[in-house]
């Protein structure tokens, strides 16, 4: 195929967003974030300061934006995880020790 030579390009063949825009959300782990604040810069949108030496999520909406692949990322210590299910809600079983 060459340009002119009549094809023209309809809008239900362009291509799909990447299904990562729509169904992850972001998690940081807070026994392994190290308060870098590398998210925060990055992505301010999605993540918040908890506590001094911690991040976490603003919301439990999925992640729409690249934003927050970015600070996945760049991480220094890989405490954010973009996972395909909503972040669990309600009261936390208590554990046994
Ligand atoms: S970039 Fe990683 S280590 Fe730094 S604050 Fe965010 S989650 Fe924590």
């Amino acid at each position: 195929m060459s340009p002119g030579d009549g094809h023209v390009i309809r809008s239900e063949e362009a291509p799909e967003p990447p299904a990562w825009q729509e169904t992850l959300w972001a998690r940081v782990e807070p026994g392994v974030c190290i308060g870098s604040g590398i998210c925060l810069a990055t992505a301010p949108r999605h993540f918040e300061p908890s506590g001094h030496t911690h991040s976490r999520t603003r919301s439990d909406a999925p992640v729409a934006d690249s934003a927050a692949r970015d600070a996945a990322d760049l991480c220094p210590v890989e405490a954010i995880r973009l996972v395909g299910t909503p972040p669990a809600t309600g009261p936390v079983a208590p554990t046994s020790l």
